[in-house]
């Protein structure tokens, strides 16, 4: 895949750069988490897929604009045939690689990531306790995850973070545990918000709302938490525990709103480049890449134009029905 020599910046209206990317590489998933996903999903067809080819067309495109850091998610991106090939490609090229992944195929695949390329890991866990870990993913097995995290610690990536999402009366009980739990793996952990992203039934999104400020109050009750300057290419803000190496970070969408920091734009599966994870704003490169197959130039010119629809924030809120209609399977998180 050629690297294009064409050097600019991605800059919004607002004066932000843009050098990072999600790139959605399915929006399947052998999960159904019950904040991400109804139920019963229909997942789009395979023509409306962009090939493997054209993910990393997309992804030369941006690097060739100026982007630092990829983010390969999904869906799970691990459960899309062939990905490795795909990783590979993009792993060439000359930016910082990370997945976000639910582990269940880290077991398998964690040699295989690291040598296609991969710099980071992302792994979402939301319960250490088995049979809620099913209820809160449906489908899912803790111990396979917990298999695959074990496995890609001891291969070794840059950086290993944790990810949960914290939902009162589901899993606020278990953040302490999951601290612990990442003290001992070596790794870091972030403590996401809720976002309203797609119409789901399972719970009330507004009731079991956990602030960031809540789940530090947690943490606090057995850990100093240290303030950090440390960032990452992420809206994680992180803190330190004197007596370990792990990080603990809060992704805070509702009580700390990071949108003047914002410095992504996400590609969905279909090729939708969405500007704002909370706004529907986007440009369809799908149409440019099928019309003009080797033209990396007019794609690039599609997405340098696209800036200037990239909103200033987002709104979310809780109470009122989900302004943004996608899933976040969709979206790529
Ligand atoms: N399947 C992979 C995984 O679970 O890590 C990657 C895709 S998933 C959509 C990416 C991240 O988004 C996960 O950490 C997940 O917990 C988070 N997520 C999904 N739905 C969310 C929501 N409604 N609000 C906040 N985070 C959400
Ligand atoms: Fe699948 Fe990730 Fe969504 Fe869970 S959060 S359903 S693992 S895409």
């Amino acid at each position: 895949m050629p690297n294009t020599s064409k050097h600019t910046t991605l800059v919004d209206r607002f004066g932000r750069t843009v050098d990072y990317i999600r790139l959605s590489v399915t929006d399947r998933c052998d999960f159904r988490c019950v904040y991400c996903m109804a139920e019963n999903m229909t997942f789009l067809p395979h023509a409306q897929v962009l090939s493997l080819e054209e993910i990393e067309q997309v992804a030369a495109a941006f690097v060739g604009l100026g982007v630092k850091k990829i983010r390969l998610t999904g869906g799970e991106p691990l459960v899309r045939r062939d990905v490795i090939k795909l990783i590979r490609g993009v792993g060439q090229l000359d930016a910082e690689l990370s997945i976000t992944t639910n582990g269940s195929q880290l077991l398998d695949m964690a040699t295989d990531l690291k040598s296609a390329g991969v710099n980071r890991l992302n792994i979402s866990i939301d319960s250490l306790r088995a049979d809620r870990f099913k209820e809160m993913t449906r489908t899912g097995k803790l111990a396979q995850v917990l298999a695959g995290i074990d496995a890609a610690v001891k291969i070794g990536f840059d950086r290993i973070k944790l990810n949960t999402v914290v939902m009162k009366g589901r899993n606020d009980d278990e953040v302490l545990d999951l601290v612990e739990y990442a003290r001992d793996a070596g790794v870091d952990i972030s403590f996401i918000e809720e976002m309203p992203l797609g119409n789901i039934s399972e719970h009330d999104r507004a009731k079991v709302y956990c602030s960031s400020d809540e789940v530090s109050a947690l943490i606090s009750e057995r850990y100093q938490l240290e303030p950090t300057t440390e960032r990452t290419a992420g809206p994680s803000r992180y803190y330190r525990m004197q007596d370990s190496e792990s990080r603990v970070g809060f992704i805070s969408p509702h009580s700390h709103n990071f949108c003047s920091e914002c410095n992504r734009v996400r590609v969905t599966v279909e090729g939708r480049l969405l500007l704002c994870l909370g706004n529907e704003h986007s440009v369809d490169l799908r149409e440019t890449l099928r019309q003009y197959p080797d033209d990396i130039e007019r794609l690039q010119q599609v997405i340098v134009k696209a800036m200037d629809l990239k909103p200033e924030k987002h709104e979310f809120d809780l109470d009122e029905e989900p302004q943004i209609v996608r899933f976040m399977n969709m979206t790529g998180g």
